[in-house]
């Protein structure tokens, strides 16, 4: 690859979106930033084979969160990113989907502007659009949905606080990201605020990678089903009419499991 930015003379951050799971999702400007990097800094989202872009001369430092324990881990992670770009690093921070929807970006942005660090942003393909198409499930159509929200299932206190009553309208599609353990609660509120019990749902896990598996069902039968499938993090839930083209268009990993 030709090089076109020239690496900032002093140390800075590169945030950049690994897309997810399938290496070829990586944006060029990732790859190439990947195989620049003096130190790469990343989230347990982030697949091996996106590692696999990483310049082998690169320390990598993993920065993995698990559920419940944000609060301090982002504090410390903020403080590394500072301390490696203050040494005269080129950083790249890399996370999973896209740095600016559910990634808090943007909080780790606003430490590197506070301590007076550089740095760019690379936007990555999001778990919402990347894992769709993987399960061949239209976001919008324009017999189904016209609308698609992006809400998060996991809120600070550990519930499922959301608007349900902007959720359940017709003609469109909810895309839940951290939704997993609030499943159950999730599908019950919806039926509660008056969405038909019937509504299709599909819950994607690990979408896009070989081992994706695509479980779908309706409002009332998904919390069984997803728990019988065993399905484990990271999990993207799709609501709407347009889930019921998985059928016809699933194209990916088809010898894998689907769970219908
Ligand atoms: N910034 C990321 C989202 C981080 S939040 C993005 O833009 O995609 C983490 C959530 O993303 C997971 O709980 C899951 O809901 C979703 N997710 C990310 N990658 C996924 C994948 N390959 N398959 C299914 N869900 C995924």
């Amino acid at each position: 690859m030709t090089e076109t930015h020239t690496a900032c003379p002093g140390g800075c951050v590169y945030l950049v979106g690994a897309g997810p799971g399938e290496p070829e999702l990586l944006t060029l400007r990732a790859v190439r930033l990947l195989q620049q990097a003096d130190v790469v800094v990343y989230d347990n989202l982030v697949s091996d084979g996106v590692l696999e872009f990483v310049s082998p001369k690169a320390e990598r430092i993993y920065a993995g969160k698990r559920r419940n324990e944000h609060t301090l881990r982002q504090a410390q992670i903020n403080a590394l990113l500072v301390k490696l770009a203050r040494e005269g690093k080129q950083v790249v921070r890399l996370k999973g989907g896209d740095p600016f929807i559910f990634g808090r970006g943007g909080e780790e942005l606003q430490a590197l502007v506070s301590a007076g660090v550089a740095f760019e942003v690379v936007p990555g393909v999001t778990a919402a659009a990347g894992v769709a198409c993987y399960a061949g499930i239209p976001l919008t159509h324009r017999d189904y949905a016209q609308r698609c929200l992006f809400v998060t299932g996991h809120l600070k206190d550990g519930t499922a606080d959301l608007d349900w009553p902007s959720l359940v309208r017709s003609n469109q599609t909810v895309v839940i990201y951290m939704g997993l353990s609030g499943l159950p609660d999730i599908c019950r509120q919806m039926v509660l605020h008056g969405a038909a019990p019937d509504l299709p749902i599909a819950v994607v896990q690990d979408g896009s990678m070989p081992t994706q598996v695509v479980v779908t069902g309706t409002l009332s039968n998904m919390a069984e089903r997803v728990a019988q499938a065993g399905l484990k993090s990271p999990c993207l839930t799709i609501i709407g009419e347009v889930v019921k083209l998985h059928q016809e268009l699933a194209w990916y990993a088809l010898a894998n499991a689907t769970l219908d």
